[in-house]
């Protein structure tokens, strides 16, 4: 066991040896300790030689050490944004401030975790609480009801298939007449339940006769009528149905808590779900009430522009039709009449709408990848207003680099051209704990390959060059903490790397990947947003509103060329097109929320003293605007 040391080096004890009991051993306690009279005088004589902090030379080192912590702020991506906000912004930022500290003191305490572990006794506790865990507690805060109100702007990373509850659409799916069920397999055992591949479909004649799906001697593929299938789940009937087919579509908490699991067995799960609900949406009346569902969420959630990642195959089918289109034009003429639709509407007038960037499976081979980019090719030419851009999922770890598919992007890129239409890439890419191997070096390709976003970027903070190239060529990070939380990258909020992107001058947004199947229990922003809130200290109100600002910012609206995109994100609100004016909106939005802040808790929160812990943070460093951020 070492001893305290001075700073001379010197130990304590050896300085003032009537402090040490002669017989102390390591781990011993002496039989006879010191008298109280004894170990005060010493004390006595050590307390005089402290400095007090009020001491010239301490006061130096505190000078010295705020200017360090001010000069390193500047270097921020959100040092402008900081540096104009308003009076009132100042207020509000302040006030949840506080808010956020007396919570931390009061709700976010440690015996939280001793309680959590003992009222769960298979849950392993660790630092940093798991989303999942904590989701309830969350959205009990004053925090939550701030962030929930907040102006999010747009959700700029999420997947179409993954954003609405899987328990209200199987209760939809149900309600519908002439859905039919059919599996792969008897779902006669436990094996056959957790992986079975179910399929949903309509059919015009009822068919009600012949062994039910969860008989040992079911044929496989016949298709049954889904309402009588449901009722004779031997697992309790519809409601036992249901609760199944939602487990097999969702991670859930158990899933997330076995980090022993590693990040494959997490990923196996996460692609079972996507397999699962593969054909629960992929039904006219289906994709109506989900989009209505969807963009109802989003804008109570102060979400008004989504860009949605898309990646269905070719199995979706018109209302009453057996036999799915062999294109995607009247999927997409029903998401822009639903769009426009909502829009028109009293609820829906302040949504922006909604943008869809294609996406191929990365675990594909050539050819359907390349009959897939045909079809974004085409729908593009047939709804530009919908099809923004171009990007390619799936598990980076176990799928194709984007430096083997680099064929395959530049065949897509060159017969872009050739019709004339222009799909810009929006790379994942980073989405990985991989350093220096394929998956990680997705993001030189993307980087290379001219992305306007990045999605994920969680590993781009190894690569200092890289960090350099995305912050100066304004490339913005779309990055999902909840996400990279839940499918195993970090254990909490508080590991997530997106602070040292932050710091670094890097732009950054935050979004929510795919919230229906991470249990989010919600389409909108709010869980990310308070996470990151709660989570980074350097973040504050500010921080977290100059994420949602950029979420706008770099929003595709409309079809543009490079110079033109760049263009737009450059002069932002001080453009001239759509963008420019959506910032603008979005600016007096967030004014008007501040105003709330104030209005709402100023009362409690504007005179009460200074936290201490957060002192220093409060007195604002005098900031430059970097280059990166002038308009
Ligand atoms: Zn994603």
């Amino acid at each position: 066991m070492a001893e305290p040391t001075d700073i001379q080096g010197k130990s304590a004890l050896e300085k003032y040896p009537s402090l040490k009991p002669e017989d102390a051993q390591d781990g011993v306690t002496p039989e006879a300790p010191l008298s109280t009279t004894e170990t005060d005088a010493a004390w006595e004589e050590i307390a005089q030689q402290i400095p007090s902090i009020d001491d010239p030379f301490l006061q130096r080192y505190l000078a010295g050490r705020e200017s360090l912590i001010a000069n390193e702020k500047t270097q921020r991506a959100d040092v402008a944004f900081r540096k104009s906000l308003s009076p009132i912004a100042k207020r509000a930022c302040r006030i949840v401030e506080r808010i956020r500290a007396e919570e931390q003191r009061t709700i976010w305490t440690s015996d939280v975790e001793e309680r959590m572990a003992s009222e769960s006794p298979h849950v392993t506790v660790f630092p940093g609480m798991m989303f999942s865990m904590c989701r309830e507690r969350m959205e009990s805060t004053t925090l939550w009801r701030i962030v929930r109100r907040m102006p999010k702007g747009s959700l700029l990373h999420a997947h179409l298939e993954a954003m609405v509850d899987f328990d209200y659409l199987i209760r939809e799916l149900l309600a519908l007449p002439n859905v039919h069920i059919a599996s792969d397999r008897p779902l006669a055992s436990h094996d056959a339940l957790v992986a079975g591949q179910v399929t949903f479909r309509y059919r015009a004649k009822e068919r009600v006769k012949g062994t039910a799906v969860w008989s040992a001697d079911y044929k496989p593929g016949k298709f049954l009528l889904l309402t009588k299938m449901a009722d004779e789940f031997p697992g309790g009937g519809r409601d036992g149905f249901v609760e199944w087919l939602v487990g097999r579509c969702t991670l859930h908490p158990q899933n997330a808590h076995h980090q022993h699991h590693g990040i494959d067995a997490i990923w196996d799960k996460f692609q079972d779900c996507f397999i699962a609900s593969a054909t629960i949406m992929t039904y006219e009346p289906m994709v109506r009430a989900y989009l209505r569902a969807l963009m109802r969420q989003l804008l109570a959630d102060g979400v008004r522009w989504a860009e949605l990642r898309f990646a269905w195959p070719l199995n979706y089918c018109r209302d009453r039709h057996e036999q799915p289109e062999p294109d995607y034009w009247h999927l997409f003429t029903v998401i822009r009449e639903e769009v426009a639709r909502f829009r028109a509407s009293d609820e829906g007038r302040d949504f922006w709408g909604l943008g869809i960037i294609w996406t191929s499976l990365r675990s594909l081979p050539t050819r359907p990848i390349v009959e897939d980019m045909d079809h974004c090719i085409t729908t593009k030419m047939e709804f530009p207003e919908l099809v923004v851009g171009y990007d390619v999922v799936g598990y980076e770890n176990r799928g194709r680099t984007l430096r083997d598919l680099l064929p395959e992007l530049f065949w897509f890129r060159q017969q872009c051209a050739q019709e004339g239409v222009s799909v810009p890439f929006f790379f994942h890419a980073g989405e990985t704990l991989g350093d220096g191997d394929g998956p990680d070096a997705n993001l030189f390709d993307a980087v290379l390959l001219g992305t306007r976003r990045i999605g994920h970027g969680y590993s781009l903070y190894k690569h200092p060059v890289l960090v350099d190239m995305v912050r100066e060529r304004r490339v913005l990070v779309e990055a999902c903490p909840i996400s990279n939380e839940v499918l195993r990258l970090c254990g909490s909020v508080a590991a997530h790397p997106l602070p040292a992107l932050l710091a670094r001058g890097v732009p950054c947004c935050l979004c929510n990947d795919d919230p229906a199947m991470m249990g989010h229990g919600s389409a909108g922003m709010s869980h990310d947003f308070w996470q990151a809130l709660q989570g980074w200290h350097n973040l504050g109100l500010a921080g977290l509103a100059s994420l949602a600002e950029n979420s706008v910012r770099w929003s595709a609206f409309e079809d543009e060329d490079n110079d033109k995109w760049m263009a737009g994100v450059k002069a932002a609100s001080l453009g001239d097109g759509v963008k420019a004016r959506r910032l603008q909106e979005w600016q007096v939005e967030w004014e008007r929320f501040c105003l709330w802040v104030v209005d709402e808790y100023g009362e409690q929160y504007d005179d009460t003293p200074e936290p201490e812990e957060s002192v220093a943070a409060g007195k604002q460093p005098v900031v430059a605007v970097p280059e990166a951020d002038k308009a």
